[in-house]
């Protein structure tokens, strides 16, 4: 085992039983364990793997009154031999810590991240879900704890992984509307990070747009409405003419890594793939002039999630159904395939534990 002391207390009386493993909501059933540790004096410590429980806080923590929190969220799957296949978990925590850094929120070291996990999955991983479309989700997230209401970087911060069975995220296409009130991220803020904040603003303008009638949203940018950004917790992709495209990320645009992942297996598989720029009227033209073929999401929750159509002041613009979407589907098979540890890969992306 590694070189990071983690004291590890399990739980006497596991709570594997009351699982229904075919009727799991998303994100409200927890695994018996957590990976937590404190971070005091400059440095992180208290490294523990714990049973999964409340936590006692103090009102003044200062994450709740001004937001000092962030958060990950990544993937196991069972793989073939009973291994558990991990994907690019390392991407997360620098990931992680690029958010800290943005909010003034310590990092921390990637390795021990990686070994607190691999521990935690381990004796956990009678929770990992059987089912074709089942894994575990696992939330890593970092938040400060000092009790003290005026505003200023916290000196104290706690980080936890726990972990979630969970089934397909959505059962179908979903239907987007693009946003051109509201905005998600704009330059120079945080949109780049998943700072918890980020997704508070986006509630309001995702309750609009589902009173009318649709289940997502597709951000657009912040000063003219104009350009493509993302959708949800997704990032877009769309094909016209045979090409993918996908704006690039950067300071408005999260970099998915299931987004550079689905990236990198189109241009292993040779299909044209380009990041650029892309305007909502470029997307309409395309549609009008039938050739936009596929317009799809992508992130860890959701892997690939197709687009059936989406609507823009008021007017629907419907995509073909899904089984005509060969690319796309093809992407997902592999994606899929990689995650499982079923399709070998060349990219250094899994890791089983
Ligand atoms: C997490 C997230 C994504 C997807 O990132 P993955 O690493 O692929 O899971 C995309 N957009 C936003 C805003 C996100 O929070």
């Amino acid at each position: 085992m590694g070189k990071t002391n983690i004291t590890i207390n399990k739980t006497t009386v596991s709570r594997l039983g009351e699982v229904d493993f075919d009727s799991i909501q998303f994100g409200r059933e927890f695994s018996d364990h957590m990976f937590m540790a404190d971070y005091a004096d400059g440095e992180w410590k208290n490294f523990e793997i714990l049973p999964f429980q409340d936590l006692k806080f103090n009102p003044a923590f200062n994450s709740l009154h001004y937001g000092q929190s962030v958060f990950e969220g990544m993937k196991a799957h069972a793989g073939q031999d009973g291994e558990i296949v991990l994907f690019r978990p390392l991407d997360n925590f620098a990931r992680l810590n690029r958010s800290c850094a943005r909010l003034c929120m310590p990092a921390i070291d990637p390795e021990i991240m990686l070994e607190g996990l691999s521990q935690l999955v381990n004796i956990d991983k009678e929770w990992i879900p059987k089912k074709a479309d089942g894994s575990l989700y696992i939330r890593p997230f970092i938040f400060a704890t000092d009790q003290y209401i005026g505003v200023a970087a916290s000196e104290t911060y706690k980080m936890i992984i726990f972990t979630c069975p969970v089934n397909k995220y959505y059962d179908k296409a979903v239907k987007v509307k693009v946003e051109d009130v509201y905005s998600r991220a704009s330059p120079g803020g945080v949109g780049f990070a998943k700072a918890s904040g980020n997704y508070a603003a986006s509630l309001l303008p995702a309750q609009i747009a589902a009173k009318e009638g649709y289940d997502q949203l597709i951000w657009t940018d912040s000063s003219e409405h104009k350009f493509i950004e993302e959708s949800g917790t997704m990032n877009l992709m769309v094909i016209m003419d045979g090409v993918i495209i996908t704006p690039p990320a950067g300071e408005t645009i999260l970099g998915g890594i299931t987004r550079d992942s689905v990236l990198q297996i189109a241009k292993d598989l040779g299909y044209k793939v380009e990041e650029r720029a892309l305007t909502v009227d470029e997307i309409i033209e395309s549609h009008e002039a039938g050739e936009l073929t596929d317009m799809f999401g992508t992130g860890t929750a959701v892997t690939i999630t197709h687009i059936s159509g989406f609507g823009r002041k008021g007017v629907d613009y419907m995509l073909p159904p899904v089984s005509e979407r060969t690319i796309s589907l093809k992407l997902k098979e592999d994606l899929e395939a990689i995650k499982r540890g079923i399709l070998d890969e060349k990219h250094n992306w899994v890791v089983k534990v």
